[in-house]
């Protein structure tokens, strides 16, 4: 080979070790290597992964709706506070939504209308439940927040996409905080809190960290 001939090889060779990494190890490699921005195009989410957005984006609107409802009835500001927080939380799920070209699940904004039957139902069973007592509604507030960390939780396990993992991360934060907010009031009036859903053991570790502020961190082994 010539020296012409072997800069080229050497630059065929750099082509291919970089450009499957950077188009995302689809196989791209005859193309040039595109500058990676936040302007490129996300590549498609699988059908798992879809349907998780879809229903986080709800279950987001179930945690507001029962907090704003809840609200109403209680009066305790711990529901009116998270409740706009749950707001957030859904508007973060209707940008992934829409960055992806998927339809949004939310129709209908109205309180208590679900396009999926499961959270319909059990929307209508908490409320229920939270129409007994200040302290039955706290304990809805804290299930609501379990099951929204296990659910992102597994939600994070089946993604692949980095800016959707984040994304999660940054709710699971919020559900965190939500959790202690709520377990605070229960607390506060006596009651030891007893995990619904969760590993008690889990639960504990959440509480016995402080509220967490800013960017989400990774901390301890992940179940
Ligand atoms: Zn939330
Ligand atoms: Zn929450």
């Amino acid at each position: 080979m010539n020296k012409k001939q072997v800069l080229l090889a050497a630059s065929i060779m750099a082509l291919l070790s970089v450009a499957p990494l950077q188009a995302g190890g689809r196989g791209q490699a005859h193309q040039l290597p595109e500058r990676p921005d936040s302007s490129t195009v996300q590549e498609a989410l699988t059908s798992e992964e879809a349907a998780s957005l879809i229903f986080m984006r709800e279950e987001e609107k179930l945690a507001r709706d029962a907090y704003s409802t809840l609200y109403d009835q209680w009066k305790n500001p711990v529901f009116s506070t998270i409740s706009r927080s749950e707001q957030r939380h859904m508007n973060a799920m209707a940008m992934k939504l829409d960055t992806y070209g998927l339809d949004d699940p939310v129709v209908d904004d109205a309180a208590g209308t679900f396009n999926n039957s499961d959270l319909a139902n059990l929307y209508a069973d908490l409320m229920t439940k939270g129409n007994a007592s200040l302290l039955d509604a706290l304990h809805v507030g804290a299930l609501i927040e379990e099951v929204d960390i296990l659910d992102l939780q597994k939600a994070i396990a089946a993604s692949t996409h980095p800016d959707l993992i984040q994304s999660y991360e940054n709710l699971m934060r919020g559900s965190r905080n939500h959790l202690r907010a709520f377990v605070g009031q229960i607390e506060s009036q006596g009651v030891p809190y007893e995990a619904q859903l969760m590993e008690q053991m889990e639960v504990d570790m959440i509480l016995d960290e402080p509220l967490e502020r800013g960017r989400a961190k990774r901390r301890g082994p992940r179940s």
